[in-house]
């Protein structure tokens, strides 16, 4: 018998990019400017990849990896080794991970992502317009074997499980300081559909008197109520209100798929975050692939068939 060669509509996991190349025009978050970027399509292995349109006279190719992660005080940043660096890149990147984009170039003439409405949505609604492609090659993924944990030793901390299949969140929050927030929790299991209906709307969201703090440093310029929920003692400032009711922790579930996303390829697992930000979900990761034995890289398909296979076996 001839062995079976796999054409591009036998994977059922594949790498994927964009159709075609999309432009928008936003604010940065902290620079207050307005940033041009657009969205390319990219090939097979070419991975998540930003370019400094603006910079010429060094490397201006920066690619994602949680390795090339230089900040994540105020958002998730990463740069190359000429010091060339793209900021608030989360929410673009959970938009990516939710649609399973693997290859893509992303062209900004600024050091940030505009932060659009300060959710994903935007990113959506781009990524839709320019149309999603499969690539002919099976998509890998990676899959958690053992736990993993980074604990702050502060009150914060994030954890990823070994899992059969898929990437399940849980995210826990609690400010104490206002009433508007308080102790939130939210589950979900990531998927494209429960990307764009359940996560990708919910928005940023900061202190009233952090911003003005911030803004006497220089930084979120380009931050308003149009692009954050912000919060005053026990009140939401946003004349609209909430998106929903929980939309402060769907938030932080929405920046660790961004962050987690680091890894450009989906994770079999379970992530746990308890009160964490971009730092925890960035050295998680790092702790995560120090250590070849705490994970494996699976083909998509050949692993879901295994699975398959072994459930039929011992139902
Ligand atoms: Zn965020």
């Amino acid at each position: 018998m001839i062995a079976e060669i796999k054409t591009l509509t036998d994977y059922k996991n594949c790498e994927k990019t964009l159709q075609n190349a999309i432009p928008c025009v936003g604010v940065g978050l902290h620079s207050g400017v307005k940033v041009r970027m657009v969205l390319r399509p990219a090939p097979i292995g070419h991975g998540i990849v930003f370019k400094r349109t603006d910079v010429s006279d060094k490397d201006n190719m920066i690619p994602v990896s949680e390795n090339t992660v230089v900040d994540t005080r105020m958002c998730t940043c990463v740069g190359n080794k000429d010091g060339v660096t793209v900021g608030t890149i989360e929410h673009l990147m959970a938009a990516l991970s939710g649609f399973g984009i693997t290859n893509i170039l992303i062209e900004v003439d600024n050091f940030e992502v505009p932060v659009m409405d300060g959710s994903a949505s935007d990113f959506v609604t781009l990524i839709e317009c320019a149309g999603v492609v499969k690539q002919d090659a099976p998509l890998k993924a990676i899959r958690i074997l053992k736990e993993v944990s980074f604990d702050d030793g502060k009150g914060a901390s994030v954890c990823l499980y070994p899992a059969e299949k898929d990437l399940s969140i849980d995210f826990m929050i609690d400010f104490k300081q206002s009433k508007a927030i308080g102790r939130q929790e939210y589950s979900i299991i990531l998927s494209e559909r429960s990307f764009k209906d359940a996560i990708a709307y919910a928005r940023t969201f900061g202190f009233a008197q952090e911003v003005e703090m911030l803004r006497s440093m220089g930084l979120a310029k380009g931050g308003s109520l149009d692009n954050a929920v912000v919060v005053e003692g026990d009140k939401v400032l946003n004349k609209e209100g909430l998106r929903s009711e929980n939309e402060f922790v769907v938030h932080k579930t929405l920046d660790a798929v961004g962050d987690l996303y680091q890894l450009g390829m989906p994770i079999i697992g379970h992530f746990s975050g308890v009160k964490s930000g971009h730092m925890h979900t960035n050295m998680l990761l790092k702790a995560l692939m120090s250590d070849k034995s705490n994970y494996e890289i699976v083909n998509l398909d050949d692993y879901e068939e295994a699975a398959l296979k072994s459930f039929r076996v011992s139902a």
